[in-house]
């Protein structure tokens, strides 16, 4: 157990829940990081993870980053998440149930949504035992458009930083990914007369993208080493690595994925290569701001206005970072960890 407690304490973490019910073929972890704006509110991530130190390092990882994208948004919420162990449980319902009565005994000091593995069918199977779970069908729906619209604008200050003006016409632009947000990201990078290169290990959805936007396919390898002046990844975590950063044309990389970086010296690497990178969680905060629709009773105009202000964020950490000689991924932490105290 002593290495658990290190773990926790390790990165400052309030509390860890684990929790079993064998009958349901359940095994979860709940990582409450802070609680001090408000109550913890992040997804379920639903992983076969190899072994159980691999889900504990996975929730307590993903717990801090919500308290930081939390507390950088403005949003009146502390960070937490939660992992199932995948079990290969048959009756997923019976596994949903058993979660929410594990989020149920934290009486509103965790508040969960979607993540990777679960859907907004989940989430409703949730809300049958607990009212402390968002991303229902009948509340803000689809956090997607509204992660998108928020990259957006965060790339618009990373341009904004990076080369003086938030022009986009003709701008050759890279876009990792086009599900759920990346899609609607390129839409609008279309729209503001960006030049779209697009890859995705789905060929059809990366052809449809292509074939609705006027944009080149480029095989999912081969995303890294193209001619582009803004990167955009909006498919998976740690693609920023020893083997890609060296390899990006890039003067901005900015998107919608979550933990991009491999390492937090990957960063600095990018910095080194007078590269501008737009912190994740600081660019990705728009769909967490939507839910404030469902869990603090904001308006959607309220929303919408929030969502706007990543671009002020992202530019307020850039010229930071900047002021300091840090990676904008630093100044980002440093400014999460003041507001956290
Ligand atoms: P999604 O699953 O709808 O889309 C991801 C897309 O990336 C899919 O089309 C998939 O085929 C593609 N993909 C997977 N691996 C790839 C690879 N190696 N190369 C190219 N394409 C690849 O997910 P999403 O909801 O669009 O989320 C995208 C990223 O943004 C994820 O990292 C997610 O954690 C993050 N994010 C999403 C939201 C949201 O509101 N959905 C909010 C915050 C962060």
């Amino acid at each position: 157990m002593t290495s658990s407690f290190t773990a926790l304490e390790a990165l400052g973490h309030e509390q860890l829940l684990l929790v079993a019910e064998p009958a349901a073929g359940y095994r979860g972890i709940i990582a409450i990081h802070s609680t001090k704006l408000g109550p913890a509110v992040g997804g379920t991530r639903v992983w076969r993870y190899d072994d159980e130190r691999a889900a504990l390092t996975d929730a307590l990882r993903l717990s801090r980053g919500m308290s930081y994208k939390n507390a950088l948004a403005g949003l009146p919420f502390g960070g937490g998440k939660s992992v199932i162990w995948d079990q290969g449980a048959v009756d997923r319902q019976a596994l949903f149930r058993a979660h929410a009565r594990a989020i149920e005994s934290l009486h509103g000091r965790y508040i969960t949504a979607e993540d990777v593995g679960t859907t907004v069918s989940d989430m409703d199977v949730m809300r049958t035992v607990t009212r402390h779970v968002a991303g229902l069908s009948s509340g803000a729906g689809d956090p997607g458009p509204f992660t998108a619209r928020g990259v957006f604008r965060a790339l618009l200050a990373c341009a904004q930083h990076a080369w003086g003006s938030q022009e986009l016409g003709g701008r050759r632009v890279a876009v990792q990914g086009v599900g759920g947000v990346g899609a609607h990201l390129a839409r609008m990078l279309h729209e503001a007369g960006a030049v779209l290169m697009i890859a995705d290990v789905n060929s059809e959805r990366a052809r449809r993208a292509a074939a609705d936007l006027g944009a080149a396919v480029v095989s999912p390898e081969a995303i890294y080493d193209a001619d582009v002046e803004i990167f955009a990844p909006c498919a998976l975590g740690g693609i920023l690595n020893d083997d890609t950063v060296p390899r990006l044309h890039a003067q901005i990389v900015v998107g919608a994925a979550n933990n991009q970086l491999l390492e937090n010296r990957h960063a600095e690497q990018l910095r080194e290569r007078g590269i501008t990178y737009g912190p994740d969680y600081v660019a990705n905060a728009g769909g967490v701001i939507s839910g404030a629709m469902d869990l603090a009773g904001w308006t959607r105009e309220q929303a919408n206005q929030r969502i706007e202000r990543i671009y002020d964020t992202m530019l307020e950490v850039l010229v930071e970072a900047d002021s300091l000689g840090i990676s904008g991924a630093e100044a980002a932490d440093r400014r999460a960890a003041a507001l956290l105290g």
